[in-house]
């Protein structure tokens, strides 16, 4: 199958409206990640996104709208979502809500929620407009590879299985949506984003808790509150560690841990703040950006694993921000990159 590559214009949105109709596949831009659609209420479609990406059958699909009279059809909605629609959508913040039958089993994995969102990407606004349906996408990145911030991403993973990605430059947030449970008790945040846990809180006049295995594996016998967690993800082929502790110690360690992996002949680098750049000069520093800015980290995460990828890195330490605000979803992503291997310096 050839691959489109095309940029937002009139003609190519109506060019992805007929493919969703039609049950076909479109990668598209969102505000978070791209995202790798289909028409959520055709579970041949929906099958197609597992195939196309390889995701396993058990991992359930966030439906994506543009208008809340879309949601009737899909589910039920509890009173505690409404302020936090208000908020937050269009946004990056999906929301569980019980299923109705309209939705096929495939889109949920057979759980008997469905997790809802609406981008604020103005292409993947326009696109969910054009085509006027509820389209289930999950990230367009092959399963188990960082997800796609880049048009180009997606072409590394998808060309010849898809037929079009529309082309919206680079991903804003950088990191997936936050995924907020309301339909268990305490709101619960199953995977951290750009809409924080403070921010939640804030609307919400309560405190939201965090899913257990947001910075630390799952263990053993734990049921995953979301299916997403038990599986690797965001791996680049590179050993990453983290190093944490006191500034100082943790720029020596990085030194030290670097100098001894170029004397055992292996591929190493480091990934480090911006201001930690010249420090680290002679430990090929990639820059992930500001310490004071986990928003520009995350911007920037998915890129930098997969260029690890690209240069062939064998072994990966990097600098870790405190888990607040946006540095929850960064420290979640980069703990899962590196399987949470931490050296306290
Ligand atoms: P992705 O589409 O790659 O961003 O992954 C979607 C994430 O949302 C996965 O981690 C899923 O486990 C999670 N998710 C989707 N639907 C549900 C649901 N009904 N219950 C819990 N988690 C869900
Ligand atoms: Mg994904």
């Amino acid at each position: 199958m050839k691959t489109l590559l095309l940029p937002s214009s009139e003609e190519s949105l109506s060019l992805a409206a007929d493919l969703l109709r039609a049950g076909e596949l479109v990668a598209f831009p969102t505000e978070t990640v791209y995202g790798l659609g289909a028409d959520a209420l055709n579970a041949k479609a929906v099958l197609s996104i597992f195939a196309a990406k390889g995701r396993p059958a058990d991992n359930p699909l966030i439906v994506h709208i543009h208008d809340r009279a879309q949601l009737p059809d899909l589910c039920t909605v509890p009173e505690a979502a409404i302020p936090l629609m208000d908020a937050f959508w269009p946004g990056p913040l999906t929301i569980l809500f019980n299923r109705k039958p309209a939705v096929p089993s495939e889109v949920t994995a057979g759980l008997p929620t469905v997790a809802v969102r609406m981008p604020s990407h103005p292409v993947a606004a326009a696109m969910l407009k054009a085509c006027g349906l509820p389209i289930a996408a999950p990230s367009a990145n092959s399963s188990g590879r960082p997800s796609p911030t880049l048009a180009a991403h997606v072409l590394e993973d998808l060309q010849g299985k898809i037929p079009l990605i529309l082309d919206g430059g680079p991903c804003e947030v950088g990191v997936e949506s936050t995924v907020l449970d309301l339909c268990h008790g305490v709101p619960t945040i199953l995977r951290p984003g750009g809409v924080t846990k403070e921010m939640l809180e804030s609307v919400l006049h309560t405190e939201v808790a965090l899913a257990g295995s947001i910075l630390r594996p799952l263990k053993p016998d734990e049921k995953a509150l979301s299916p997403g967690m038990r599986y690797k993800h965001y791996a680049p082929k590179a050993a990453v560690t983290l190093v944490e502790g006191e500034e100082e110690a943790v720029l020596a360690r990085l030194q030290d841990l670097y100098r001894r992996e170029a004397e055992a002949g292996r591929k190493s680098c480091v990934l480090c703040f911006s201001e930690h750049m010249d420090q680290l000069r002679d430990c090929r520093p990639h820059d992930i950006g500001s310490k004071d800015h986990a928003e520009e980290i995350a911007h920037r995460l998915f890129d930098t694993l997969r260029r690890l990828d690209e240069e062939g890195m064998e072994t990966v330490f990097s600098e870790v921000v405190p888990p607040e605000g946006v540095g929850l979803a960064v420290m979640n992503r980069l703990g899962r990159a590196a399987a949470f291997r931490t050296i306290k310096a």
